[in-house]
């Protein structure tokens, strides 16, 4: 059964970035009806921030992508936060002592300082590896008296992997094809620490492991530790699952990885749902809070970096139909651009698909805090007026607010042009005929009034125009009998007085 886990590290809101790995992960499991586990990567407790854990499950919960385990929610692999599986990466790091793929290290951070400063001085990077792991301070080259005396006298050490020597190592990446990597250029890097807390690495393996975990699917910046994960499985004689290293998140414009700097500047969100930082209080926004529907943010992502193939141009993806659609085979290699003009595409496609009934729900909230309260119906039949125009929720009242208020003041460019001197004369006349419209629906309404107008011999903007300034406050909306009848009688009659006094 594929089994796929999301594994952040709670160490501040989840990036854009990081949600598309949950979202491609959720969807690969999907597809072959597997488990999609959330594990919480929180062996660094220098890193930790409160607040991040909770900040994640609730993004997952609002793009409704939800886990089939992780915390709060077992499925017989549990616990899913690392700090409670604490107790059990030790036995592991012995093991890889006993059998000689692991040794404890002494030299303090002075020591490997001091490494690094000579290296450069020569040009050269310092690596902890099989060329000089017999000359630095380790149990290597220790005796083992030396080395016992020295854990018995409680000096800090640390446990690190040994790196074969020479060898080329091969594995295969799913989006990437075949690797090799020769593994002396390799760190023997720490697996373990003597305050008893393990590393990334060898957690991570770990906890792979137990939770049976049949795919690694991560962002491309772990590409460099696959080396040592495949080495790692070898070592403890494990089942090597497969890997997926998605590619990258690029800025709009020119190079590198997206950052919440080129939000700020461009004024889009990098995260999910709003962050308050709890140390500086600093508020970011998220697609949440900025009006953005989840499945066009989910559909937006599912496009970062995938597509369906086959020459198909689709673009718009409910999520059953990319569960359906998703396949590793089309993820890119390549990095792909963050589009924040796109992302509003999808968030207009998106409203043109919601239900306006649950749209008018949510609008009368908006409108509530405002104070204006309308009837559900009138606020459907609105909704679906403005819809064609509108991407946010909050645009309904931009385009709109004139169906719930009157205009508190008039464009003074279209007045200037619409409004002549013989205009209150006229308006005059318009009031006494939609007084006389008995059944006021907008063709009554219309007919009445263009065959005044034709009549009359008037031209007809002459009409229509302040008709429309009177009602609308500016020469925008949808046909003006249509905001009339919708408006009624009594409220369109009272506004043309309005507009003349
Ligand atoms: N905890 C790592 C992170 O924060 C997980 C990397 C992985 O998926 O192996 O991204």
């Amino acid at each position: 059964k594929v089994r796929v886990r999301f594994a952040p590290s709670p160490t501040g809101p989840l990036h854009i970035g990081g949600v598309r790995t949950a979202l491609f992960n959720y969807l690969f499991a999907k597809k072959h009806e597997g488990d999609f586990i959330l594990r919480i990567e929180d062996t660094d407790q220098a890193r930790y921030v409160e607040g991040a854990e909770d900040y994640i499950v609730e993004s997952l919960n609002w793009l409704n992508i939800p886990f089939d385990e992780g915390p709060g929610k077992d499925g017989g692999y549990g616990p899913y936060r690392q700090s409670e599986r604490q107790y059990l990466y030790r036995d592991y790091a012995q093991k890889l002592l006993a059998s000689g793929d692991a040794y404890y290290a002494f030299d303090t951070s002075e020591e490997l300082d001091g490494h690094r400063q000579d290296h450069e001085a020569k040009g050269k990077t310092f690596i902890y590896n099989w060329h000089n792991r017999q000359k630095l301070n380790n149990s290597l080259s220790l005796s083992e008296a030396e080395v016992k005396q020295k854990l018995e006298a409680g000096e800090p050490y640390v446990i690190r992997f040994k790196v074969p020597k020479k060898e080329s190592l091969h594995f295969e990446d799913e989006i990437r094809g075949e690797m090799v990597i020769e593994s002396q250029i390799l760190d023997d890097k720490v697996l373990f620490k003597s305050d008893g807390m393990p590393t990334y690495h060898l957690a991570n393996i770990v906890d792979d492991h137990l939770m049976k975990i049949t795919h690694v699917i991560r962002g491309e910046e772990w590409l460099p530790s696959l080396a040592l994960h495949v080495l790692l499985y070898r070592a403890f004689g494990w089942i090597v699952p497969k890997f997926a290293h998605l590619p990258l998140i690029l800025k709009p414009q020119g190079k590198g990885k997206l950052s919440k700097r080129d939000g700020d500047k461009l004024g889009f969100p990098v995260f999910p749902i709003e962050w308050r930082d709890p140390k500086s209080g600093e508020v970011s926004s998220g697609y949440r809070e900025d009006g953005y529907f989840p499945g066009a943010v989910v559909n937006m992502l599912a496009l970062l970096g995938w597509n369906q193939g086959g020459g198909s141009e689709q673009e718009i993806y409910s999520l059953e139909e990319l569960v359906k659609a998703f396949s590793l085979e089309h993820v890119s290699k390549g990095g792909s651009k963050f589009d924040p003009e796109k992302t509003k595409w999808f968030q207009h496609h998106y409203m043109q698909l919601a239900n306006d009934e649950k749209l008018a729900a949510e609008f009368d909230v908006f409108l509530k805090n405002k104070g204006l309260e309308f009837p559900q119906e009138y606020i459907i039949k609105v909704i679906s007026l403005l819809k064609e125009r509108a991407s946010f929720l909050k645009d309904f009242w931009e385009l709109g607010s004139y169906f719930f208020t009157a205009p508190s003041e008039y464009d003074p460019k279209a007045s200037k042009k619409a409004w002549k001197e013989d205009t209150s004369d006229i308006l005059d006349k318009v009031v006494v005929i939609l007084e006389e419209t008995e059944d006021f629906n907008t063709s009554n309404i219309q007919d009445r009034v263009k065959s005044w107008i034709t009549s009359e011999s008037i031209g007809f903007g002459k009409v229509m125009q302040p008709f429309r300034l009177s009602l609308v406050g500016a020469m925008q909306g949808p046909d003006v009998f249509e905001i009339a009848s919708l408006i009624g009688k009594e409220e369109t009659i009272e506004r043309l007085k309005k507009a003349q006094a």
